[in-house]
């Protein structure tokens, strides 16, 4: 038997990774790749669980060694990229991949695995975008204008993805994902 693979992106603070951590916690089909960061970790994200916090040398190797499916520089000069051999390892194991990356990294996937499913989370509008990105009072206001103007950017290419999905009310999108995923099947008692 073999698995799927899901591109799930849209722009920063839409609520991609919420999402997805629901989708993982009900289904146990779900597999969540964990990307390499150059990055720093922000409070409370563990090292191997949320990234594999690496610094530039350690991603340059892994770029060299072709070990990423994709990656990108997104927000300026932070590199991101999606370990290749647990994606291959996980759908050989017949489970539903799911891959929360940013446009460019999607755009490498069709390029390379066209049977992937892409999907796109979009903010209900503006607004929520930017109250959303203040709540989480992680980013300095210069990094909050930066990952706007990204985010602006991916938006205008929504229709690039097979499928636009907005994030208005939580529950209702995780429930729109269970369907575009085919996670029919009963959860798991949390
Ligand atoms: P954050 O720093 O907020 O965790 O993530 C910033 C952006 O990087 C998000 O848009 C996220 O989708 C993207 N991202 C996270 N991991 C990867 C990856 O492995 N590859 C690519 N291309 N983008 C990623």
């Amino acid at each position: 038997m073999s698995g799927s693979v899901t591109v799930v992106s849209g722009p920063t603070a839409v609520g991609k990774g919420t999402l997805v951590a629901e989708l993982a916690r009900r289904f146990p089909e779900v597999w969540v790749s964990v990307s390499a960061t150059t990055r720093a970790p922000r409070p409370g994200e563990v090292d191997g669980v949320h990234y594999q916090f690496v610094d530039d040398a350690a991603f340059d190797r892994l770029v060299a060694e072709g070990g990423l499916l994709e990656w990108a520089r997104v927000h300026g000069d932070t590199r991101y990229g999606t370990p290749r051999a647990p994606v291959e390892e996980a759908v050989a194991r017949g489970r539903q991949v799911i891959l929360e990356i940013d446009l460019q990294g999607a755009r490498q996937v069709r390029a390379s695995y066209p049977q992937a499913r892409f999907v796109f989370i979009a903010p209900p509008d503006r607004q929520a975008l930017l109250d959303r990105l203040r709540q989480r009072g992680t980013e300095t206001p210069e990094q909050i204008a930066r990952r706007l103007r990204t985010a602006e950017e991916e938006l205008r290419c929504a229709d690039e993805f097979d499928h636009v999905v907005v994030n208005d009310v939580l529950s209702q999108t995780v429930e729109e994902l269970v369907d575009l995923l085919g996670l029919g099947h009963p959860g798991r008692p949390s």
